[in-house]
C-alpha cells in the first residue's frame, strides 16, 4: 500500500465495494499495460472482467471519441434517432450478423450486463407467457434482483432476499461427469412428479466465467439447443463476459454451431470500457411495443461511437483468427503450471479465457488461500489477475486479445513463477 492509496482505505471498508486486491492508484493504460502513480507498469490479465477485449485505449476508439466530442456530437438523445445509433446498428447488421447468416433485432437495455439479462428474462416470460427460467449451477448472470436469482454463488446472493420461486438450477455437465445432464433436464420437464413448472427459457454462459472457467462441451450445447426446441423453451446465451471474440468466435455459441433465441452482450461490446449493453432478439420474438421496456440511459451515444469502432478493430485485425491461432500458447503454459503440483492443480479454458484451479493446494487452509498468494505475488511482480469460482480458488487468465506474443508470454511467465512460489 503506498501513501496515495490512503484515501481509499479510509473511505471504504471491505464490505462497501470491490475487494481491494491491487493496493495502488492507476493513472494510465495502453494496450495490455496499466501504469500507476509511481510509474510502475503492470500487465493486465484482468481486463475489466472481459470489458477490454481490444485492450486499453486503442487509438481508433480513442480518436473517434475525441472527434465526436470535439464536434459537439449529441451526447444524450433519449428516444431520438441519432447518427451514432444509425451507424452502429447498420454496421452491426451488415458486418457482424449478415456474414454469419444471423438475423437478430437489436435492443438497447441499459448500460450494463445485468440490464441485458433482466431484459432477456422479461421478454422471454412475456413471449412464452410462463415465468419459469432454467439456469445452470455455477452461473453468474448479474447482481440485480432478476439476474441474481440466476446467479448461484452464495457470497453474491447473501442477504439479498432473492426471489427464487420461478428459477430452477440444474447441474452443469462438468459437475457430475457420470450424470447425463440433458436427460436429467428432460426428466424435470416431462415427469409430472418432478414438481417443476415448465419454464419459458434456459439461460447459460457457454463458458462459465465467474463460476470458475468451465467451457461447456460443444456437443452438449447442441443437445441443449435441440432439447429447448423439442420442449418449446427459448434458449438465452449470456455472452456478456465471453462474447466479443474472447473464445475465438465473436459469439461464443459459434463454437458449437448453434443459434440461440436471445443473446445478451455487454462489457467489450462497449469498445474499451464504455458502459453499453445489447439484447439480440430473433425477429419473431420482438413483441415489445416501442417504449415498453424503456429507460433514460439506453444506448449512450459515446458508447455507440466506441462500440462501432470496437467492431471495426475486431474485424480489421482479424481478432477471432488471432485468438484461435494463439490458443496453443495458453495450453503450453497451463500444462507447465499443472506440472508444478501434479494432481493438485487443474486448468481449463478456451481461446483467451483460462482458469488455474488451485483448490487442491489449499490443504487444511481456508479455500482461496493459495490463489490469494498467487494474486499477491503476481501483483508484486507486475501482473494483474482476478480470482473466481468456488472459494475464489481459480485464477482467471484473461488478457486482451490483441496483446503481442512477447507480452503475453511475459505475463504467463510471471503467473507460472507466482504459482511455483505459492505452492512451495
Ligand atoms: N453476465 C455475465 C456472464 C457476467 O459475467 C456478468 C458480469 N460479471 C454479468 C452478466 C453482469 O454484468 P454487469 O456487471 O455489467 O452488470
Amino acid at each position: 500500500m503506498n501513501a496515495n492509496t490512503n484515501i481509499f482505505e479510509s473511505y471504504e471498508s471491505e464490505v462497501r465495494s470491490y475487494c481491494r486486491n491491487f493496493p495502488t492508484v492507476f493513472t494510465r493504460a495502453k494496450g495490455p499495460l496499466l501504469y500507476d502513480e509511481e510509474g510502475r507498469e503492470y500487465i493486465d490479465f484482468f481486463c475489466g472482467a472481459g470489458a477490454l477485449n481490444y485492450g486499453h485505449n486503442p487509438d481508433l476508439i480513442r480518436d473517434r471519441l475525441v472527434e465526436y466530442l470535439q464536434c459537439d456530437g449529441v451526447m444524450h438523445a433519449l428516444d431520438m434517432y441519432t447518427r451514432p445509433k444509425r451507424e452502429f446498428i447498420e454496421f452491426y447488421e451488415e458486418k457482424v450478423l449478415k456474414p454469419r447468416g444471423l438475423n437478430f433485432k437489436l435492443q438497447f437495455p441499459g448500460p450494463t450486463g445485468t440490464n441485458a439479462v433482466e431484459a432477456a428474462l422479461k421478454l422471454a416470460r412475456k413471449v412464452k407467457g410462463r415465468p419459469g427460467i432454467f439456469a445452470l449451477m455455477g452461473a453468474f448472470h448479474g447482481m440485480t434482483l432478476g439476474s441474481i436469482a440466476l446467479t448461484t454463488d452464495a457470497a453474491s446472493r447473501a442477504g439479498a432476499g432473492v426471489p427464487l420461486e420461478h428459477v430452477t438450477h440444474v447441474p452443469a455437465p462438468y459437475m457430475f461427469p457420470e450424470l447425463d445432464t440433458l436427460k436429467y433436464i428432460e426428466t424435470l420437464l416431462t415427469d409430472d412428479h418432478s414438481g417443476v413448472e415448465k419454464p419459458a427459457a434456459f439461460i447459460l454462459e457457454t463458458t462459465q466465467a465467474d463460476g470458475g472457467i468451465y467451457p461447456m462441451p460443444a456437443e452438449w450445447l447442441r443437445g441443449l439447443r435441440e432439447l429447448c426446441d423439442r420442449h418449446d423453451l427459448l434458449l438465452i446465451v449470456d455472452d456478456v463476459q465471453v462474447g466479443c471474440a474472447r473464445t475465438g468466435w465473436f459469439f461464443s455459441f459459434e463454437r458449437a454451431g448453434i443459434v440461440p433465441d436471445i443473446v445478451t452482450q455487454s462489457k467489450s461490446i462497449g469498445g474499451y470500457g464504455m458502459p453499453f449493453a445489447l439484447v439480440l432478439i430473433k425477429p419473431e420474438l420482438d413483441i415489445w411495443e416501442p417504449g415498453e421496456h424503456n429507460g433514460t440511459f439506453r444506448g449512450y451515444q459515446l458508447s455507440m461511437v466506441a462500440a462501432k469502432a470496437g467492431l471495426e478493430i475486431m474485424l480489421n485485425e482479424r481478432v477471432e483468427e488471432k485468438v484461435q491461432g494463439r490458443a496453443h500458447i495458453f495450453e503450453e503454459y497451463m500444462k507447465k503450471i499443472e506440472d508444478l503440483a501434479p494432481g493438485k492443480i487443474s486448468t481449463r479454458g478456451v481461446g483467451y479465457v483460462w482458469g488455474v484451479d488451485l483448490a487442491g493446494c489449499d490443504g487444511d487452509k481456508a479455500p482461496g488461500t493459495t490463489s490469494k498468494r498467487v494474486l499477491d505475488i503476481a501483483f508484486k511482480n507486475g501482473l494483474i489477475v482476478e480470482r473466481v469460482g468456488r472459494g475464489n480458488s481459480v485464477i482467471k487468465v484473461m488478457p486482451e486479445l490483441l496483446i503481442d506474443e512477447k507480452t503475453l508470454r511475459k505475463g504467463l511467465d510471471i503467473l507460472t513463477d507466482a504459482v511455483r512460489d505459492a505452492v512451495k
